[in-house]
């Protein structure tokens, strides 16, 4: 599974730490780290994680693959 957290929107409440913390990390009081392709079987966890977070910062499975307009 792929997962983004939108860092702008963060707040570092760490709910996400709390149900998921061997995806979420923070280091310091808000600088918010995580596995951006945990695996599949923490998605209870990552989708706890979502669900939890005050701000709706993390997407799941809502990755962009392709940057278009790529320039040459
Ligand atoms: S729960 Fe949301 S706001 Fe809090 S640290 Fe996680 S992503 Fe950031």
């Amino acid at each position: 599974m792929r997962i983004v957290v939108d860092l702008n929107r963060c707040q570092g409440y760490a709910q996400c730490v709390y149900l998921a913390h061997e995806v979420f990390r923070l280091h310091g009081q808000e600088a918010l780290t995580y596995e951006p392709n945990p695996d599949d079987e923490r998605r209870l966890q990552v989708e706890r994680a979502a669900a939890a977070c005050p701000v709706q910062a993390i997407m799941i499975d809502r990755v962009e693959g392709a940057d278009r307009g790529a320039t040459s």
